[in-house]
């Protein structure tokens, strides 16, 4: 390496992950090295305020005692045994997770993706076997600007081309219709139609809220037709928008819950399939599985994000310092800003411009955010965050808005 080639450590890094990384994504130019709470600190020692809490698998701040000690209990103990084998942590999980979600059978999985998978297997097993749809017709309805995954079953049913473009072949047998939408929703169903796939608030696509009664209406327009619904709380769902599941707002039980991100404490990946048994039932031995889904150390730290979520307490905090964070947004300059929406501590931002330079501005100014699509900032900071960081965040915020 020639001598003055590269200023800081960062950038000695960066140069290492630009050379050997593959490019599917785009970061920012920063290298983290250390992370507390809401903060974060870079390799040369800058500290930086977290607003973004790793798209919401970081609910709970960075290095939470409560998880960091669940996990460190548990890694002298057992951490893996595959589902060859039960283990102690096995049990009580799966118990507390369906107990959560006022469900009675969980089947846990790693990834986000993972879960979603299982989720449509899921529908179209019982579909065939319970609902009695004839053989190789299934059909699972969801909503364009959706974000569920990257596989390519999931990919076949984005309507973001940078997600789709050269992936196909894709798998058949999913209509996509507007998000908001009942009576789009309404004429798509056939008798066909063994489940209905939704995001209760789209994260990926820029928070977008969906109109007031259309999760009513997935849910009558579901029961009606003999159809699962099917919500994905994976970024939505574990306190991010005020209650422990966004189909809440509505009061609306769907018939599964697809979580993940936060339910690993930011730990790990944990994701998880919660319905009830008359659902989840159709699975029999061989039929569908993971090597490290439902694992010790997987299953004791979601056993404490579960306690956590019990108190409410972050649920609460939420809902807080969302309407504060809401309120303070909704003065920025209407000039720079088009729309914010969202609920709870969780707000997209929509600009008059491109995203990008504003989060790069962000982050000169101590803040990590980063934009969706071209013209949206995501703020998702951890449920913990003091309100005095919170207030420093939105000073700085409004700032790069100036520049
Ligand atoms: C992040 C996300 C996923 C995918 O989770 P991964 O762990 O990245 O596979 C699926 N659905 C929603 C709503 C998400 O936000």
């Amino acid at each position: 390496m020639g001598e003055g080639a590269f200023v800081t450590r960062s950038e000695q890094l960066r140069a290492l992950s630009d050379e050997h990384s593959a490019h599917n994504y785009h970061p920012l130019p920063i290298v983290i090295a250390e992370a507390d709470g809401a903060w974060v600190t870079d390799v040369d020692g800058r500290r930086y305020l977290d607003m973004l809490a790793a798209y919401s698998a970081v609910n709970f701040g960075h290095r939470n005692p409560r998880l960091t000690a669940a996990a460190q209990r548990q890694l002298g103990r057992v951490t893996l045994v595959s589902r060859a084998f039960d283990h102690d942590q096995f049990g009580p999980f799966v118990a507390e997770l369906a107990e959560l979600c006022g469900k009675d059978m969980v089947l846990p999985m790693n990834s986000g993706a993972e879960a979603v998978e299982t989720a449509l297997k899921t529908a179209r097993k019982w579909g065939y076997e319970v609902k009695g749809v004839p053989a190789e017709s299934a059909e699972i309805i969801t909503f364009d600007g959706n974000f569920h995954g990257r596989t390519t079953t999931i990919v076949s049913f984005s309507t973001d081309p940078d997600a789709r473009g050269s992936y196909g072949p894709f798998t058949p047998g999913f209509r996509v219709v507007p998000y908001g939408d009942a009576d789009a929703l309404r004429a798509a169903i056939t008798p066909n139609t063994v489940g209905v796939l939704v995001e209760p608030i789209q994260g990926e696509a820029g928070v977008v809220v969906p109109p007031s009664g259309f999760l009513t209406a997935v849910r009558e327009l579901c029961t009606e037709h003999n159809v699962l619904m099917m919500a994905d709380e994976i970024q939505s769902g574990l306190g991010r928008a005020g209650t422990t599941f966004a189909v809440e707002e509505e009061g609306v039980v769907p018939d599964l819950y697809i979580l993940g991100k936060a339910l690993g404490g930011g730990i790990m990946p944990v994701s998880a399939v919660v319905a009830d048994s008359d659902v989840l039932g159709v699975f029999k031995p061989g039929q569908h599985g993971s090597t490290f889904g439902g694992n010790p150390l997987a299953c004791a730290i979601a056993r404490e994000v579960i306690a956590m979520l019990k108190t409410g307490e972050f649920q609460e905090r939420s809902r807080e310092l969302g309407a504060h964070m809401h309120a303070r947004l909704a003065k920025m300059p209407s000039d720079r800003v088009r729309e914010v929406r969202g609920r709870g501590l969780w707000a997209g931002i929509e600009l008059n411009g491109p995203a990008r330079p504003v989060s790069e501005r962000l982050m000169g100014l101590g803040v990590l955010a980063k934009e969706t699509h071209e013209t949206t900032i995501r703020l998702a900071p951890p449920l913990t965050i003091s309100r005095e960081d919170l207030d420093w965040a939105l000073d700085q915020f409004e700032a790069a808005l100036k520049d």
